[in-house]
C-alpha cells in the first residue's frame, strides 16, 4: 500500500480514523493509535472518548441488570414461601418461580455485557 498523499512512498500504517495509507512523514503517533495529519489531533481523541463512553454505558447497563436481577431474586424469595405457607395460593408460587428464573437470566445477560471488551 502507498501513502495517500505521497504516491511514491510506501505506507508504514493506516490512519485509525479514515483508514488511509500513511508514509513515515505523514504518520503521526498518538496515544490512541496512528493518525493522518488531519485526524491525529482531533478525531482520534474523540474516537477514544466515544470508546470509553460506550464502555461506561455497558457497565451502567450491567449494573441496571444486576439491580433488576436482585429485585427479582428477592421477590421470588418472598413469593414462593408466601404462596406455599399462606393463603395466597399456587399463582403466587408460580410468580415467585418465574421471578427467580428471570433473575438468573437477567443476571447472566448482565455478566455477558461486562465480559465483552
Ligand atoms: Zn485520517
Ligand atoms: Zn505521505
Amino acid at each position: 500500500m502507498q501513502c495517500f498523499k505521497h504516491p511514491h512512498d510506501s505506507a508504514v500504517g493506516l490512519c485509525k480514523y479514515c483508514q488511509k495509507g500513511l508514509c513515515q512523514v505523514c504518520a503521526q503517533q498518538t496515544p490512541y493509535g496512528l493518525g493522518c495529519a488531519e485526524h491525529a489531533n482531533d478525531y482520534l481523541p474523540a474516537l477514544h472518548a466515544i470508546f470509553i463512553h460506550q464502555q461506561r454505558m455497558a457497565q451502567n447497563a450491567a449494573n441496571l441488570y444486576n439491580g433488576l436481577a436482585l429485585f427479582l431474586l428477592l421477590s421470588g424469595c418472598v413469593f414462593v414461601p408466601w404462596g406455599l405457607l399462606g393463603e395466597a395460593g399456587t399463582g403466587t408460587v408460580v410468580s415467585g418461580v418465574v421471578a427467580l428464573l428471570f433473575a438468573v437470566l437477567i443476571y447472566r445477560e448482565g455478566r455477558k455485557m461486562t465480559r465483552t471488551k
